[in-house]
């Protein structure tokens, strides 16, 4: 039997990591089994439907590279992928199972059953609508009274099944509740709608998030009392926060286009989420879609918790960006620049190469050229170099002689620049060490740049360059006569 997965989330909010996980996961048990994997639209809560969240779906599955081979907009022999366009199937099936003894109408009262709460504040309905006769329901129905329908959970015996990641689950039937299927709007609860989409769609796995784990054995009574085969599961550990909390959509944790804006790159996210939760047995890290798809396997998946790690996120990122090629780089790293202070003031290709290998996002592109724009009064203290033996004294000799190497170049590239430098040296007969050193601090007025004296002059171009010797030669001048 062909495998089918699917990725069935509800339009609520934006995509957290978490969601990212389970479309992975699902997509890469499909592909590795040679599947196929379906998006499903589960949009039946109107009240926490939210503007745009659709979209949001379409637009993250896209940027990550998975891709579903049936769903909204796209086809395929089980639609419609929208659950809000299935209402008549919900309702024909809820009818459906009423006549097989799974489900029943309930017709009580607001009232009545806030008054099924007992004193602790457990509420559990008590059946009350199943005790109708055929005729009774019927006279109600055409009364047009307003009506719910339920699950009808058998009142003692054991419900259970396998769950490929977590083992047997098994739940007593007496701790459950006839949940309601069909609402009085004529909208399915997830309860329902799941069973049904699931079974019609085909699907062999469902990969969903644990919280759902305890209450699959419910699912699977609907199926039984169908007379259908349930799935297989793989429910999928939490990510968590930090030791105790999990990531929350609520709270805004962990949004995939969060990090993008960062300046993550989306294989790498994925990347990184491929490994929250699964583990290929062996070390390695970076890999990319097609060795996911080969790798994955349900028993590299973990039944504890992971920790979202940011950090480990970034330094997975640095690994995608040390491998861009230049053209790829400039075209990510272009807002970065604009955003900075040095936007519009320099030629950023040339930034491109000092970069590459020194940022892991993008983000810290404004900070790592920060220095460049951000040039004035310094501590003459930054040109002390033990092992150079450089001091003030010499540096202002190594500055002169740049200064006036570089007013003499016309053709100002970093091949002249690296002549010119070691000609001045040698002409002020210091070591051309000396001289790189000193004069990367002059232009820069940094201790720590990306870059050496070649680099930032190149960067900074002739004229900027001048006039930042210029200046370090009087700040040096003055404190060596103050001294
Ligand atoms: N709509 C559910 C959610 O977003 C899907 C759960 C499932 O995959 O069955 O949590």
């Amino acid at each position: 039997m062909k495998v089918r997965t699917r990725f069935a989330p509800s339009p609520t909010g934006f995509m957290h990591i978490g969601n990212l996980r389970t479309a992975l996961y699902s997509y890469l048990f499909a592909k590795h089994n040679g599947g196929d994997f379906i998006l499903r639209i589960e949009d039946t809560d109107e009240k926490r439907f939210v503007e745009g969240a659709v979209e949001l779906i379409y637009r993250t599955l896209k940027a990550s590279g998975i891709t579903p081979d049936e769903g909204p907009g796209i086809g395929g022999d089980c639609g419609p992928y929208i659950q809000s366009e299935r209402k008549d199937i919900y309702n024909e099936y809820a009818k459906k199972l009423i006549e097989l003894g799974g489900a029943y109408y309930c017709f009580c009262s607001k009232e009545r059953l806030e008054s099924l709460t007992d004193g602790a504040g457990n509420h559990k309905y008590d059946k009350h609508c199943l005790k109708l006769t055929k005729e009774e329901v019927a006279e109600k129905l055409a009364a047009g009274e307003p009506y719910v329908i339920r699950q009808n959970i058998p009142l003692s015996g054991m419900t259970e099944y396998e769950d490929m990641v977590y083992g047997k689950i098994a739940v007593d039937c007496a701790d459950l509740e006839d949940n309601i299927l069909i609402k009085s709007d004529g909208m399915p609860t997830y309860n329902f709608a799941n069973v049904i989409d699931d079974h019609l769609m085909g699907i062999t796995h469902v990969t969903r998030g644990s919280e759902y784990l305890s209450s699959t054995p419910k699912y699977n009574l609907i199926y039984k009392a169908f007379g259908w085969e349930p799935p297989k599961y793989i429910h999928l550990p939490a990510i968590m926060k930090d030791a105790s909390h999990k990531l929350s959509k609520r709270y805004g944790d962990a949004n995939f286009e969060d990090f993008i804006a960062k300046g993550y790159l989306p294989e790498a996210i994925v990347n990184y989420i491929a490994l929250l939760g699964w583990s290929p047995k062996d070390d390695s890290e970076k890999m990319t879609m097609e060795e996911l798809i080969e790798r994955f396997s349900v028993d590299g998946i973990s039944k504890s918790g992971s920790i979202f790690d940011e950090p480990k996120m970034k330094w997975l990122n640095g690994l995608y960006v040390h491998e861009l090629s230049l053209e790829k780089f400039h075209e990510y790293a272009l807002p970065w620049y604009e955003k900075s202070a040095v936007a519009g003031k320099y030629d950023y290709k040339k930034w491109d190469e000092l970069l590459i290998s020194r940022v892991d996002i993008f983000s810290e592109i404004p900070e790592k050229v920060a220095f460049i724009a951000d040039f004035k009064e310094y501590d003459v203290g930054m040109y002390y170099h033990k092992k150079l033996k450089a001091d003030p004294q010499n540096a202002l000799v190594a500055v002169r002689a740049a200064e006036e190497a570089l007013e003499g170049m016309d053709d100002f590239t970093h091949d002249s620049l690296n002549e010119a430098f070691a000609a001045a040296a040698e002409k002020a007969g210091i070591k051309k060490g000396l001289l790189l050193w000193s004069v990367r601090i002059a232009v820069t007025g940094a201790a720590v740049t990306p870059g050496g004296a070649t680099e930032m002059a190149d960067i900074l171009g002739k004229e900027e360059s001048l006039r930042r010797l210029k200046f370090s030669e009087e700040l040096l001048e003055k404190a060596i006569c103050n001294a």
